[in-house]
């Protein structure tokens, strides 16, 4: 398979920064070497620095569920860092749950602890 690096630049111009600054840490180790070369580039021209980089991949690792080939298990909604697993059940055509699945959610996605029953178990491991 051939690497389309037009296809590639023209991508990470349009990518949001906070996707460019988890490909360049978290997911490094899955990237071409020729696209974060580019990501570090379109990075630099909106100003981030080496030292934010950093920062973002301290944060991430921090939270986020990294995977024995050192990247980040990703969101089962997004394409962001999964920070927590939560055991659901998979329904078939949204309706019929089906079998317990376990799915991976980033900070944005993760299930809400029911704040308002504190006696509810959250669905969790
Ligand atoms: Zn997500």
């Amino acid at each position: 398979m051939q690497f389309d690096l037009k296809r590639v630049a023209e991508y990470i111009r349009r990518a949001d920064t906070e996707e460019l600054l988890d490909r360049v840490t978290v997911y490094r180790e899955g990237m071409e070497p020729a696209a974060l070369d580019l990501m570090e580039g379109e990075l630099d021209r909106r100003g981030v620095s080496r030292a934010d980089i950093a920062e973002h991949d301290a944060k991430r690792r921090a939270s986020a569920i990294m995977l024995s080939d050192g990247t980040a298990l990703r969101c089962s909604c997004c394409s962001r860092p999964a920070v927590k697993h939560a055991r659901r059940w998979y329904r078939a055509f949204g309706l019929l749950p089906v079998f317990p699945k376990v799915f991976a959610y980033c900070e944005l996605h993760a299930p809400k602890p029911a704040s308002a029953n504190p006696n509810s178990p959250e669905a969790s491991e």
